[in-house]
């Protein structure tokens, strides 16, 4: 999503986040919300949220995990219909849409509502992170059937029922290997050499399309990560960045998994705390780090995550496929 709350504001008005904490809204003395301060804009996004509620990333995830689980397989309408069904039920009486979905993904989505095929709904908006975000049902499809060219291959498409941007569709398909390459135990080294090939081998290079690809490839993020992986956090956020650009936000997460491959709990805290779009960055880095781990995050904080029991049974479903196949 297009969030972004800078890592100065984050530690101004909520200290160091250390555990899930309800959103607030941010006042001055006398009950204004400030909008703007010495950082910057200070974003109002999801301001009802209770501890534990999840955002957009969590709600398309799981509604790609529920098509994958209820079809038993890909199919991209099911995708399109129950990815639209989620954001539908995040409109509110006013007509808006919460759970901070980002700008291209609110257009293909309203594509989609006007009957556009999910072949041809994608738009060229900002590079967007939504691919990333929501893809590791299919790593976890992969690992279950086997299908790993196919796998892959859905997952371009289910990228492209949003977003067009060739880093952006990139970012969804090294989402689905890295699931995929975590669920099976790759070593750290493995982890960051296979990421760096199929980032490679399936970013699309700059077109007169997309001149915005010119602007910083996702290959090249991940690559320096690959070489720099020993960096501090500081480095890597300086030369990465944690913002919704995909270029941004989705190696961030990547340098913050294999950098605390042993401290999952530490590295999500500080994944988190290094701000910019972190409800992605925090999202992608838990998806990753439940395919290596399991559920390693702390009891208290799995019982406040609303739909945690469907969660894990479509999770199931999904593993369950190799059964089927
Ligand atoms: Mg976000």
């Amino acid at each position: 999503m297009s969030s972004a709350i800078r890592r100065e504001q984050i530690a101004k008005y909520f200290g160091r986040v250390t555990e899930p904490i309800p959103s607030k809204r941010i006042m001055d003395g006398a009950g204004k919300a400030i909008l703007r301060d010495e950082y910057g804009r200070v974003r109002h996004f999801y301001t009802g949220a209770a501890r534990g509620d999840y955002t957009d990333d969590t709600i398309l995830t799981l509604a790609l995990a529920q098509s994958i689980a209820e079809v038993r397989g890909i199919n991209i309408d099911d995708i399109a219909k129950k990815q639209l069904q989620a954001y539908e039920a995040c409109r509110l009486p006013s007509g808006k849409v919460a759970g901070g979905f980002g700008g291209t993904t609110r257009a293909g989505f309203e594509n989609l509502r006007k009957g556009i095929s999910p072949l041809k709904s994608g738009v060229t908006g900002g590079p967007g992170n939504a691919p990333a975000m929501k893809m590791a049902p299919v790593g976890m499809y992969i690992d279950a059937t086997g299908g790993y060219e196919e796998g892959l291959n859905y997952a371009e498409q289910i990228g492209r029922i949003t977003h067009l941007d060739p880093r952006s569709i990139a970012s969804g398909v090294v989402q689905a290997h890295a699931i995929y390459a975590l669920l099976n135990g790759v070593s750290r080294q493995e982890f960051l050499d296979s990421l760096a090939g199929t980032c490679a081998r399936w970013e699309k290079p700059a077109t007169p399309e997309f001149q915005l690809a010119k602007s910083g490839s996702l290959t090249s993020r991940i690559s320096w990560i690959r070489n720099n992986k020993d960096a501090t956090t500081e480095a890597a956020y300086g030369r990465i960045g944690s913002t919704s650009v995909v270029m941004e936000s989705y190696p961030f997460a990547i340098f913050m998994l294999q950098k605390y491959w042993e401290n999952p709990l530490e590295g999500l805290i500080e994944t988190v705390n290094f701000g910019g779009d972190c409800d992605t960055t925090g999202a992608i880095y838990g998806a990753l780090s439940g395919a290596k781990n399991g559920l390693c995050f702390p009891d208290e904080w799995l019982k406040l995550v609303p739909s945690l029991e469907l969660m894990v049974e479509d999770a199931d479903m999904i593993h369950g496929l190799k059964h089927v196949k």
